[in-house]
Formats: C-alpha cells, sequence, structure tokens
C-alpha cells in the first residue's frame, strides 16, 4: 500500500497531509505555523479529530519534529503507514521544470536560483524541502511545480511583445501558475465525461484567492491567464490582473510610490479588496443584494473579464467541448460562474439556472443544459491528491 506525505511550504509555516494512495485517503492533515517566532503554532487533524499544540518552533526543521511527535501521540502511526514518498509544492519551476522531478542536490540548488523569479515563495519551499530530507532520509523527495503543466505552451501564447534582449536577459516570458488544478481538474472532468482527454478543448476557470484560467488542448495547456507573475491576468480576492503598465510608471512618477508600495497596492490592495474592501464572495454578495454600489461594481469588473477570456479561449481554442469552474469562488458561487458564460450561447454553453444552484459541495456536477454543445461543469479542485498523484507516478519510476 502506497503512502504519500504532501507538504507546501513557506517561509514561516507548512501545510501537510498524509494520503493513502489507493483509495487516495487523507489519513491525517496538518499545519505547523509561525515558524520562528516565539510562539509556534501546529494544528494534527485525523479521523479521531482536531490537536493544537503552541511552543516555539525555530526552524523548519523542529516543525518537522514537531509534526512527528503529533504523528505519534496522536496517530496514524508512520511505522503502520510509512510514507513511500514526499511530495513537496514548488510555485516556481521557471523554463527549466517541465514535470514533476525527483529532489537531488541540484534539484535544490535550481530551486534556489528560481527564488529571483519568486523571491515570496520558492525560498520557503527550499527551506521546508531541507528539513524534510533530513526527516525523511531514505525515500525520495519530488518537486511538483505549479508552473510546469504549463511548460506546454507554445511561444506566441508565452512571448511578451518586449524587447527581445531584455526579456532574455531577464528570464521574462510567461510561465503560468495554478498548474497542479487546472491539471487535476481537466483531467477530472474528462474522466467524468467517460471522453479521452487527448480528444478535449476545455477551459478551466480556478476562482479561489488567487485565480486563474487556462486554455487546455487534449491535456496540453496551451493558454493561461497568469504571466510572468500570479499577478496577471483575472481580478482575484486583493489583485489588479490584466493593468495597462504605464499606470506603474505615472504612479511613481506622479504619486511618488516607491516600488515597494507599488508592489503592495497591486498585489494586496487591489482587486475586489481595492474596489470594494472585502474580499470574501459571500460578504461582496449579500452587499450587493442590499444595493451597495460598490460591492456590485466589484462583482461586475469581476465578471466582465472572465467573460473576456471566455471569449478570448474560445477563439483561441476554435471553441471548447468543456468548461470547469473550481476552487473556493468557483465551487460556490452560482452567480459568478452564470456572468462568467453569459452571452457565450452563440458558441454552444448553455447554463441550467436550476442546475447551476444546486451543486452539491464536493462533488462533480454538470451545470450545462442537455442540450449544451459545451459541458459545463463544477469540478472540486484538490492539489494536495494531484501533487501526491504526481510524486508517486515519478518516485516509481525512478531507476533505483
Ligand atoms: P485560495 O486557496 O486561493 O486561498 P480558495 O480556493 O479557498 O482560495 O477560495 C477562497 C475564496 O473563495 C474566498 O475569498 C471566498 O470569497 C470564496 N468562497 C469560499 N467559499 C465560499 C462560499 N461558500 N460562498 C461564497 N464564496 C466562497
Amino acid at each position: 500500500m502506497a503512502v504519500v506525505l504532501v507538504v507546501n511550504s513557506g517561509s514561516s509555516s507548512f501545510k501537510y497531509q498524509l494520503i493513502e494512495m489507493d483509495g487516495e485517503e487523507v489519513l491525517a492533515s496538518g499545519l505547523v505555523e509561525r515558524i520562528g517566532e516565539e510562539r509556534g503554532r501546529a494544528e494534527h487533524v485525523t479521523a479521531g479529530g482536531t490537536t493544537e499544540t503552541t511552543a516555539e518552533i525555530r526552524d523548519h526543521t523542529a516543525g518537522f519534529g514537531v509534526m512527528l511527535e503529533a504523528f505519534a501521540a496522536h496517530g496514524p502511526s508512520l511505522e503502520e503507514h510509512p510514507p513511500t514518498a514526499v511530495g513537496h509544492r514548488v510555485v516556481h519551476g521557471g523554463a527549466r521544470f517541465f514535470e514533476a522531478t525527483v529532489i537531488t542536490p541540484l534539484v535544490e540548488i535550481n530551486i534556489d536560483e528560481l527564488a529571483v523569479l519568486a523571491p515570496l515563495h520558492n525560498p520557503g519551499a527550499l527551506q521546508g524541502i531541507r528539513a524534510a530530507r533530513a526527516a525523511f532520509e531514505s525515500i525520495p523527495h519530488v518537486a511538483v511545480f505549479d508552473t510546469a503543466f504549463h511548460q506546454s505552451m507554445p511561444p506566441e501564447a508565452y512571448t511578451y511583445a518586449l524587447d527581445r534582449e531584455t526579456a532574455d536577459k531577464h528570464r521574462i516570458r510567461r510561465y503560468g501558475f495554478h498548474g497542479t488544478s487546472h491539471k487535476f481538474v481537466s483531467e477530472a472532468a474528462a474522466a467524468h465525461l467517460e471522453r479521452p482527454l487527448t480528444g478535449l478543448k476545455q477551459i478551466v476557470f480556478h476562482l479561489g484567492n488567487g485565480a486563474s484560467v487556462t486554455a487546455i488542448d487534449g491535456g496540453r495547456s496551451v493558454e493561461t491567464s497568469m504571466g510572468f507573475t500570479p499577478l496577471e491576468g483575472l481580478v482575484m480576492g486583493t489583485r489588479t490582473g490584466d493593468l495597462d503598465p504605464a499606470i506603474l510608471l505615472h504612479l511613481q512618477r506622479r504619486a511618488q510610490l516607491s516600488t515597494d508600495e507599488i508592489d503592495d497596492l497591486l498585489n494586496k490592495k487591489s482587486g475586489l479588496v481595492g474596489l470594494a474592501g472585502a474580499n470574501d464572495m459571500r460578504d461582496l454578495t449579500s452587499r450587493a443584494e442590499a444595493g451597495d454600489d460598490r460591492a456590485q461594481l466589484a462583482i461586475d469588473v469581476y465578471t466582465h473579464r472572465l467573460r473576456a477570456y471566455a471569449g478570448a479561449y474560445l477563439a483561441q481554442l476554435g471553441g471548447a467541448d468543456v468548461i470547469s469552474f473550481t476552487a473556493g469562488i468557483g465551487e460556490n458561487v452560482a452567480h459568478i460562474r452564470a456572468s462568467a458564460l453569459r452571452g457565450l450561447e452563440f458558441a454552444g454553453v448553455r447554463v441550467d439556472p436550476d442546475r447551476n444552484s444546486s451543486v452539491r459541495r464536493g462533488a462533480i456536477t454538470r451545470i450545462s443544459t442537455d442540450d449544451s454543445r459545451v459541458a459545463v461543469l463544477v469540478v472540486p479542485t484538490d492539489e494536495e491528491v494531484e501533487i501526491a498523484r504526481q510524486t508517486l507516478a515519478v518516485a516509481s519510476a525512478r531507476v533505483p
């Protein structure tokens, strides 16, 4: 029986899941946070309940010690369910990693070097990898990159119309993110429809706090809305998405904002929060229903952008067979799904209002009408299971 430990590590916290692969069942999950602060905190969740501990957790190595203690004290026993491999989520694989990869010292160096492109993410992932490799010495560790799925994009999709020399020198191109989720959802959609992945043209909307949309042809990403960083594309919880880059110059020259202030503005103070002061769609929806104009405008800007991308990707793919919605907003907010596809009947997209408003939580649901040429689905994403699947596949294929 194969068991995979999935680790998603940031600079001051990490999350984990222990997954039994036959039934893809989560045996335990948890979180270690406030690493490096005086009072660290850990949470361990099993079928028997949740336990919490607080203590100083000096670094990631100490964090893995806390995790191992939680397994020993509250189960499940790692002797009875020994992990076959450890899968690590890594945000940026640059143009170097186009698939999940067994971690070697050279791979660690590459992930470190790619921190130039993902300064907020790759260093934390690397700290987690190093600590986990020390805690689980004898089994393979695999890096699963958010960018890897999008390495199949053709040059015309990933190249910015920027001076070639400057772009090449600084490795500026579209990389795309959320790849693990887009891959999982497109495969789950094909399986649900009982149609081969290779014959399907798909559009996947991942609408969480971060949001992106991907056009997938025969199982390969051919275009995605996030670009050089996860800032480009759709309107998000706190990020602008697409913006005229001259606005940045204007803010520097006229408003005298510093680089850090602009970074903060675009990534943390914009999007739904910037437009309406909140990024929770439940909150915005009830405010809009009560007549709040700011909340209504935020929703309208959000869905206007979704429709623009739906249209663009339908054109790039030459029509679609499947459109899927996933993540917090995609899975839970019917009016956003309806608005995202409004006016696309001419392209064969017909959403059934009753089906759309009665989606079962956690299940794949078809929300298009029976006569809709395009199947529209709500597909719960599971990035941990996808990381575990890829980890097991790569670890099993490894030449010992
Ligand atoms: P991420 O993983 O990117 O942090 P999620 O996929 O968990 O985000 O999505 C978070 C967002 O989903 C929240 O900002 C919230 O607006 C929205 N969301 C989650 N559940 C619901 C719900 N039941 N109704 C409305 N919105 C929801």
